[in-house]
């Protein structure tokens, strides 16, 4: 298995040690804890099979092993590989499967694969059927051979492997070529002795499964790789007054794949631009003409929704005293110019990832993983309000499943909450990523439909409904399936808040009463 930790540790030494050089660039001792620092990677990337980290640090070690008197050319050229080589190096450490830049024909909104191969197709036909339900693709192959080229072809999320008693040498092949192209593999046999868990994880498996395998354990553990390859972009607005200093920030920020920028000279025209974009990182500038990086800070933080939000100071004042002020005034970082690439790219990740986990916990319900009720409400209204700026459709539905006490009555709590992350995780699949879906509490959901009217709305609504009543829910001795029913009210319908949502409350109770497993639409479609 990959030494992520490590691989992470020793990058977390090459970059202070590469803001020493920065620092004074003729200093031999500097030059040599650098070098010394991308060796030790080097190494790792070597002993841990990193082929893609080591074809991106040789560049580095030929430029270094070739400096004799170092100085600002020297330390121009380093700065603008260490980039390329921070990307590589968080896509190694990461648990999402690699994007591969290269040619895309896979559109980002079908569904994820998972290939598994087996010289028993037919013992995993009820996988089959029921992967799809879960909003996943599946592919069988009894032919390794063929399945690994299909799993690479079609950049599978996951590769699960049969077996058997082990990994002769035509299997840990296999094993070790699926890891080389950044594929997750796991392991599947029905011994699962630790002689032979150990063999897999030494050839890179991400997990292991006792056969028969079962549609839980598969989703919970692919899960997790679909998901983190949908996150969003991270965002990143740069607001300097000089083109040169953007340009250069955007030459080093394209290199970050799932990086989105956008720059700015204007102050004046920050707010609207934090409101319409809601970047995970500001990078400010210190000096602009009319007013100083500051003050704009402190216009933002007077904004209660940008209270939080990481801002980085680019400045040419390198004196401490300044810099401290301005960290006292909401400022979280400093980079001084002109800027090391190499610096600002660790620095806009590491901030970006902080101020993603941090939102996390205030808007998502921490069992399924969608937006809570606030954040619901508070998406619910911005959708309205933009429905009626542009003057189109609106819809929300609420969801509550059918008899969902006697579910928890029957098969336990623990099967209960299993049964709401699915519910959960199919809205999420069958929606488009502009629509919103949020946990409004216990056993219920909310689905905001944007730009849709309440017959579009109410079509899809149905078609989940039935792909939701076929999936199969498994407890310990058997498996069982649950339905839901839903009432669904449109803007402009309905036109204020309160209103829809209380229309949609009624809708469902209507849908119960008629007998569950249905969805109500509110009188007022507004068409
Ligand atoms: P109806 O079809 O009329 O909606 O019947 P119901 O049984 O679903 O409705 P009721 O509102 O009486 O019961 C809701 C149940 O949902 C009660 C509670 O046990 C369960 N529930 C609420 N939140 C959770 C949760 O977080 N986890 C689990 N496992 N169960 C929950
Ligand atoms: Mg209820
Ligand atoms: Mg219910």
């Amino acid at each position: 298995m990959i030494n992520r930790l490590e691989i992470h540790n020793t990058w977390n030494d090459v970059v202070p040690a590469w803001k020493m050089v920065w620092q004074d660039c003729h200093d031999l001792e500097r030059w040599a804890a650098f070098m010394l620092q991308c060796d030790r990677l080097l190494a790792l990337a070597k002993e841990e099979g990193l082929t893609e980290l080591e074809d991106a640090l040789r560049p580095l070690a030929v430029l270094l092993a070739n400096v004799k008197e170092p100085g600002e050319q020297q330390k121009s050229a380093v700065d603008l590989l260490l980039p390329h080589i921070f990307a590589v190096v968080r896509d190694a450490c990461s648990l999402a499967p690699r994007r591969l830049a290269t040619t895309s024909p896979i559109e980002d909104d079908a569904l994820p694969l998972v290939v598994m191969l087996t010289p028993e197709p037919d013992s995993v036909q009820d996988l089959l059927l029921q992967m799809e339900h879960y909003g996943y693709a599946f592919k069988v192959f009894s032919n390794y051979r063929e399945g690994l080229q299909a799993a690479l072809n079609l950049r599978a999320v996951a590769v699960v492997m049969e077996i058997g008693n082990g990994l002769n040498a035509s299997l840990a092949q296999f094993a070790d070529q699926i890891c080389r192209k950044g594929i997750k593999w796991f392991a599947m046999s029905r011994k699962g002795d630790f002689a032979l868990r150990l063999q897999a994880v030494r050839h890179g498996a991400q997990g292991f499964f006792l056969e028969p395998l079962t549609i839980n354990a598969l989703v919970d553990a692919v899960d997790p790789l679909a998901y983190m390859a949908k996150e969003d972009p991270y965002r990143v607005l740069a607001l300097d007054d000089s083109a040169t200093v953007l340009a250069s920030i955007q030459k080093a920020l394209e290199q970050i794949p799932n990086l989105s920028l956008r720059t700015i000279r204007q102050p004046d025209l920050v707010l609207e631009t934090l409101l319409d974009f809601s970047p995970d990182v500001l990078l400010l500038d210190f000096h602009m003409q009319g007013c100083n990086g500051l003050e704009v800070a402190k216009i933002i933080r007077q904004n209660k929704a940008f209270e939080s939000i990481p801002i980085v100071y680019l400045t040419s004042e390198t004196s401490e005293d300044v810099q401290l002020e301005a960290m006292r005034h909401g400022g979280d970082d400093f980079l001084t110019k002109p800027i090391s690439q190499a610096q600002l790219v660790n620095t806009v990740i590491s901030k970006a990832e902080r101020y993603r986990g941090l939102r996390k916990l205030m808007v998502e319900d921490s069992l399924t993983g969608l937006f809570n009720h606030i954040k619901t409400k508070a998406l619910l209204q911005q959708a309205l309000l933009q429905g009626e700026r542009q003057q189109l459709p609106v819809c929300y539905a609420i969801l509550d499943l059918d008899h969902f006490k006697r579910v928890n009555d029957t098969y336990g709590h623990t099967v209960g909450d299993r049964v709401l992350k699915t519910l959960a995780r199919y809205l999420k699949q069958r929606l488009r990523r502009a629509d919103v879906v949020g946990r409004y509490g216990g056993e219920e959901f909310v689905v905001v439909f944007f730009e849709a009217s309440q017959e579009q709305a109410l079509e899809r609504l149905n078609s989940i409904r039935e792909g939701f009543a076929q999936i199969y829910h498994a407890y310990d001795e058997g498996i069982f399936s649950v339905t839901f029913s839903a009432g669904l009210a449109a803007f402009p319908g309905y036109t204020n808040m309160m209103e829809l949502m209380v229309a949609a409350d009624n809708a469902l109770y209507a849908a119960k009463r008629a007998g569950r497993n249905c969805v109500v639409p509110a009188s007022r479609s507004g068409a």
